[in-house]
């Protein structure tokens, strides 16, 4: 039987996005997680889709672990109902230790920052400094134009299948975690020319 991960990382909006679709796929992931036993690390905040995630896996009896810079636990309004909130003095400090965390990562729909965390622990993979897997809840169709995008740098021969390939995706939270605990992480380094991996 697959080991399952603890903990998964969660990156999201710290807005709700349009009309509720996105809220509630939220939920979804969030009350999958709890059943499956997996907790919860992500920004620590109470809103948008953050919110929801988090409140989904503790209604659920899962728990959840927020790791929040000092400069936005007002901003983004920090969750203080979380199992733990850990506060940290800057961004790099937070994602470094959301990395630490966790056994895995989960991008849901979301703005600037999801997209920063999604690419920066897709590079930590490419290079090697991490063999997690990392996956995207495509729901409505957000990510499609992103998913297009890096099968265009793909076909132009900057990014490799292999590497486009750590990127699970999926529009379902369940099928996206069955995905993720079978998840084997490539073992060719980015810098060498496919002839030579
Ligand atoms: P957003 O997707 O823009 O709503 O932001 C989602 C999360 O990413 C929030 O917790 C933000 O604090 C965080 N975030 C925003 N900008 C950055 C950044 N430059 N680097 C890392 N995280 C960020």
């Amino acid at each position: 039987m697959e080991k399952k991960p603890h903990y998964i990382c969660v990156y999201c909006g710290s807005s709700s996005g349009k009309g509720g679709a996105y809220l509630a796929a939220a939920y979804e992931l969030g009350r999958t997680m709890a059943e499956q036993d997996i907790g919860l690390v992500y920004g620590g905040a109470s809103i948008g889709v953050m919110g929801a995630v988090a409140d989904a896996v503790l209604a659920s009896g899962g728990e959840v672990i927020g790791v929040i810079p000092e400069v936005l636990a007002r901003k983004e309004v920090a969750h203080y109902g979380l199992t733990d909130l850990k506060i940290v003095k800057s961004m790099h400090e937070r994602k470094s230790l959301m990395e630490e965390l966790s056994q895995g990562f989960i991008a849901l729909p979301g703005g600037l920052g999801t997209l920063e965390e999604l690419f920066e622990i897709l590079t930590w993979s490419q290079l090697g400094l991490h063999q997690k897997p990392i996956g995207l809840l495509n729901i409505q169709g957000y990510f499609d134009q992103l998913i297009g995008f890096i099968n265009h740098s793909v076909e132009q021969q900057f990014v490799k299948a292999e590497q486009r390939n750590m990127l699970l995706v999926d529009s379902q939270a369940e099928l996206l975690l069955e995905q993720m605990a079978t998840y084997k992480a490539p073992t060719g380094e980015k810098w060498l020319s496919s002839s030579e991996s």
